[in-house]
């Protein structure tokens, strides 16, 4: 997500850096290059407009010229004016005071609202909330099964009307939920609303009339980022139609060029609360505008990771890791172990994007091959638990015959080695305080 602009951010940077002072014309033409790379990543004009201009004008300003590092005050100029544009301050998603609290989602066809009712539920559930699903989408055939589909994926029930009972009407839907949701203790109830390809009256109409039926606490408007330069006029038009209280942005995991990302929040002045990033229920995440501008100028969004990694992280597995990594006694059978941790917290190739830096080796990470790690453990596997403790007894014959029985070759098991060494005196380094370099993520 946001590669191309990233690449292009940064590489402007750079050519900053190398300067001391900085002249006029160089923020001139510094800014130049940030509003071409904004358009191309399809920001709508206007934001661009007001966006290089604010920048501008701090940027020709006292805290420039007086700053010991231009060119670094001028990266922090735009991230904060890149946090602004964001919608500034995190908002969080607000509950009513008696339960339970409605959130309705609206959005046009395709653009992940079933998918993110479910993330959403999920998310909710893994709170100690008790939600339910509500299909009031019944325009399309499928809408009400698909929705069905998901809510059995994450064990959350899903509200629907009876099969037979013809179409429907979905505010009767909508308004019936709420009844059976006060009689059962649901906390929240998440109603899915019919999408169209484009905008329309009766859509809307519709989604108006739903609104009103259920009297929501949030009105979430739902954009796929792809969307491109229509991001602006749909959630415009879904703001004065239905009336939105924040927005959700989903495919994050494309590659987007981002633009409604960057456009929605300050056009409709309505804030983003969570970002979708994939297909799997937990590909979702609350949205930090802080956050998304440090990923963007490649700052690393080291919060997130944290976080991610808190979540599957056994604190007691970790404190033992550290302590042999302090002692030095580091071993494979570790490594191993650390591995499958990694595993565990999903995708690698998406947990190395948020490093710092990780722009800066885009390349190397789309050439990243998750799949490395399977073969990483399958060499180590075929290795004796001794050869595991003792990487160094690996002589010529036993590294042949790893490399037989993990149907890898000689040179694999040899990197592997190498690459281990690596990683131990990195974590040797981390252990102690230090900050690493990267050679040594086990697959790289
Ligand atoms: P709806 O018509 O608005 O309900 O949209 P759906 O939830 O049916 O999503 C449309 C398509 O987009 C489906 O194929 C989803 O699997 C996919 N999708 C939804 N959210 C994401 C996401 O964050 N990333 C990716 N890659 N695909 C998504």
């Amino acid at each position: 997500m946001f590669g191309n602009l990233s690449d292009r951010l940064i590489e402007t940077f750079k050519n900053l850096r190398s300067k001391g002072k900085l002249s006029p014309a160089d923020i001139d033409a510094t800014l130049r290059e940030i509003r071409r790379a904004l358009l191309e990543a399809d920001v709508a004009l206007d934001v661009v407009k007001n966006f290089t201009s604010s920048v501008r004008e701090r940027a020709l300003g006292d805290e420039v010229s007086k700053a010991l590092n231009p060119a670094q005050q001028v990266v922090q100029i735009v991230n904060e004016e890149l946090v602004k544009i964001l919608g500034g301050q995190q908002r969080k998603l607000s509950f009513a005071k008696t339960a339970p609290t409605v959130i309705m989602l609206a959005g046009l066809q395709g653009s992940g609202k079933t998918t993110l009712a479910g993330k959403l539920a999920k998310w909710l559930k893994d709170q100690g909330q008790t939600p339910i699903l509500v299909a009031a989408d019944l325009q399309r055939p499928n809408a009400v099964n698909q929705l069905q589909v998901v809510g059995e994926r994450i064990d959350v029930p899903v509200f629907a009307p009876e099969p037979g009972n013809g179409v429907g009407n979905p505010v009767n839907v909508a308004k019936d939920s709420i009844k059976h949701a006060k009689q059962k203790m649901f906390s929240v109830v998440i109603v899915d609303t019919a999408g169209r390809l484009g905008i329309d009256e009766e859509l809307m109409t519709q989604a108006k009339d739903i609104r009103k039926a259920v009297d929501p606490d949030e009105v979430l408007f739902v954009i796929d980022s792809m969307i491109g330069q229509d991001a602006v006029n749909v959630a415009k038009a879904f703001d004065d139609g239905v009336g939105i209280t924040g927005v959700v942005l989903t495919k994050l995991d494309g590659d987007a060029r981002g633009g409604a990302a960057l456009s929605v929040a300050s056009v409709t002045g309505k804030p983003i609360l969570f970002a979708s990033n994939g297909e799997a229920m937990d590909a979702f995440e609350p949205f930090y505008p802080d956050r998304m501008a440090s990923r963007i100028l490649d700052m690393g969004d080291v919060l997130t990771l944290i976080e991610q990694t808190q979540k599957n992280f056994d604190e007691t597995e970790a404190r033992a890791m550290a302590e042999k990594l302090a002692k030095e006694t580091f071993t494979l059978e570790d490594f191993l172990d650390q591995m499958q941790q990694l595993k565990k917290m999903g995708s690698l190739k998406s947990m190395l994007a948020m490093m710092p830096g990780a722009g800066q080796m885009r390349q190397q990470l789309e050439n990243f091959d998750e799949k490395e790690i399977d073969r990483t453990e399958a060499i180590i596997r075929s290795m004796t638990p001794a050869e595991r403790r003792q990487p160094k007894i690996l002589n010529g014959s036993r590294r042949s015959r790893i490399a037989k029985g993990s149907g890898m070759t000689v040179t694999d098991v040899n990197s592997l080695v190498n690459r281990f060494e690596q990683a131990a005196k990195m974590m040797k380094t981390v252990a102690k305080g230090g900050v690493p370099q990267m050679p040594g993520i086990p697959g790289m």
